[in-house]
């Protein structure tokens, strides 16, 4: 049987954009339009032109995706007509495919935030919609507010979608703008619509307030709406909109749904969408959110050890989905609770070729839990998990040596007579027998000791300049007897990788050192940086370097 096709809509330029904190340059708008693309979204809302000289510019030439690019904005104003009403004439003149109008289609918004009639809201509708089908425009409508419309007045909030459709509107779009709803009472009310404008025609627009978001689409489509929008990350105003990165591979990956629909996500795409969600992060400037579904370092992480060696001879007994399908990665936790089947598919995964019952496993597993009894966490530390793993069954060449760390915390007065903290830290380093000397300031010790630390590494310099540390996370733990300091590094090099790494110690500084130091050679060993008389050094390379 022939499946129906369901279309996406991402509105993550535009009602993403709502986000406390989100601001999208131009270009930002423009890569993440083009990310959307080569995921295989149908339509990519831009932006409001008009509103804000950066929508204005987005809708200024024409963008050439293969997606729908669609520009958003009001019906015309009540008591105007369309040719005199400027914020329609902007969306109407935007180079677009296709133009989303939002309405009201709730009377009590109608009439007190519009102050005007229902009968003129309808003619509104009509009109708007008319204009732009007359300049051959694909029309969507955006009924704000719907659920709870039709919860109070049914007949006319079903007038203002048939309105619409009858004009031509390509879709009908049900939005719940204050996201309250809840999925069965969205599985109703849909059921109600499309009785009369036809399911093709239909599509659904969730918040995230009740955390149903997802849910509430798919409620959506079981009932027969044909198009969902939704944005990167659930992306959006509050508690955001419905998440595309969660709604996609529940399409394409679940029978109810897979066997039913197709979408013009392809499997091919569908394996980018984790480098789709962690690209907006990027962009965004922030941390991705490690268990988002399906996509997040820890949607396929298990920790305890029998689930482990179960995962390891038969990946459905504790997946739902394979990782690799959605771009993401198997991930056995080495902590504590794990056992040899976590050490050893860890070691797989990095590349190391070990045998299942050679000694030096034991002694790595042995080494990692008395580690983490004096607090060391390699589950959240990768690198630092794999350094050590390759110190004890291979090799990882001594690049060179730190001989001696000076770090020095000043308080003074400056030259304006304010009282400031300066730190200095001075580092000597020897790298093939010759020793080498840098000083550098930061706004604090371990800032001025990461500064000093890589500002002159001799030959290694080139490896290690576009290195950046993006986080720094301290935490003071009960070990054994004393209190000891636990210090998470994570940094990103050129290539986009990331990568954590830990130290610890009763002293902060010498911590945070244990973990620049293991940032750093990691970086020079994943480089495959040369190291002096390298004869004797061999090693096995990452096979993903
Ligand atoms: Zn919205």
């Amino acid at each position: 049987m022939a499946r129906e096709r369901l279309y996406l809509f991402d509105t993550t330029l535009r009602d993403g954009a709502q986000t406390n904190g989100v601001d999208f340059t131009l270009n930002d708008k423009l890569a993440i339009a083009k990310m959307l693309d080569d995921l295989g979204i149908d339509y990519v809302e831009g932006g409001y032109p008009g509103a804000n000289p950066i929508d204005t510019q987005l809708f200024s030439e024409e963008r050439k995706l293969a997606a729908s690019f669609t520009a958003f904005g009001m019906t015309r104003r009540p008591g105007r007509s369309t040719s005199n009403d400027p914020g329609l004439a902007a969306l109407l003149e935007a180079r677009a495919d296709a133009i989303c109008f939002v309405a009201k289609s709730w009377d009590y918004h109608v009439r007190v935030a519009l102050e005007t009639t229902p009968d003129e809201n309808l003619a509104s509708i009509r009109d708007s919609v008319r204009a732009a089908r007359g300049r051959d425009r694909e029309v969507l409508l955006d009924c704000e507010h719907f659920f709870d419309g039709y919860k109070a007045n049914a007949p006319f909030a079903l007038a203002c979608a048939k309105a619409a459709y009858e004009e031509g509107a390509r879709w009908i779009v049900l939005c719940d703008t204050n996201g309250g709803a809840l999925p069965h009472e969205v599985e109703e009310i849909v059921g109600e619509v499309v009785k009369l404008i036809p399911g093709d025609h239909v599509g659904i627009h969730a918040h995230n307030d009740t955390e149903q978001a997802v849910a509430n689409s798919l409620a959506a489509v079981r009932a027969g709406a044909r198009q969902i929008q939704g944005t990167l990350n659930g992306l959006g105003e509050r508690c955001g909109n419905a998440n595309l990165v969660s709604i996609i591979p529940t399409l394409k990956l679940k029978p109810e749904f897979a066997e039913r629909f197709e979408v013009a996500v392809s499997d091919t795409q569908l394996k980018k969408l984790a480098h789709a969600s962690r690209a907006l992060d990027e962009i965004l400037n922030r941390a991705p959110n490690r268990h988002a579904p399906y996509v997040g370092e820890s949607a396929f992480a298990t920790k305890a050890g029998i689930h482990a060696s179960a995962i390891l001879k038969e990946p459905a007994t504790y997946e739902h989905v394979p990782p690799e399908t959605v771009g993401n990665r198997r991930k056995l936790l080495v902590s504590d609770q794990g056992g040899r089947s976590n050490v050893l598919a860890e070691l797989e995964r990095i590349g190391v070729a070990v045998e299942k019952n050679d000694d030096r496993v034991a002694r790595l597993l042995d080494e990692v839990k008395q580690r983490e009894a004096a607090g060391f966490a390699y589950e959240a530390a990768d690198a630092s998990f794999e350094l050590l793993a390759r110190r004890i069954l291979e090799k990882v060449p001594n690049y060179f040596d730190v001989e001696k760390f000076d770090v020095n915390v000043e308080q003074r007065h400056n030259a304006l007579g304010q009282r400031v903290t300066v730190s200095l830290a001075v580092v000597k380093v020897k790298i093939d027998g010759e020793s080498l000397i840098s000083a550098a300031e930061g706004n604090g010790p371990v800032n001025a000791l990461d500064l000093a630390l890589r500002k002159d590494l001799g030959k290694y310099q080139g490896y290690i300049n576009r290195l950046e540390l993006t986080d720094y996370r301290v935490r003071i733990l009960n070990a054994g007897t004393q209190a000891v300091t636990r210090v998470l590094i994570e940094s990103r090099d050129e290539t986009g990788e990331r990568w954590t790494t830990v130290g610890v110690s009763p002293n902060i500084i010498e911590a945070s050192f244990q973990a620049l130091m293991d940032s750093i050679v990691y970086k020079l060993f994943k480089s495959g940086a040369p190291v002096t008389g390298a004869g004797d050094q061999k090693f096995d390379r990452r096979p993903s370097c």
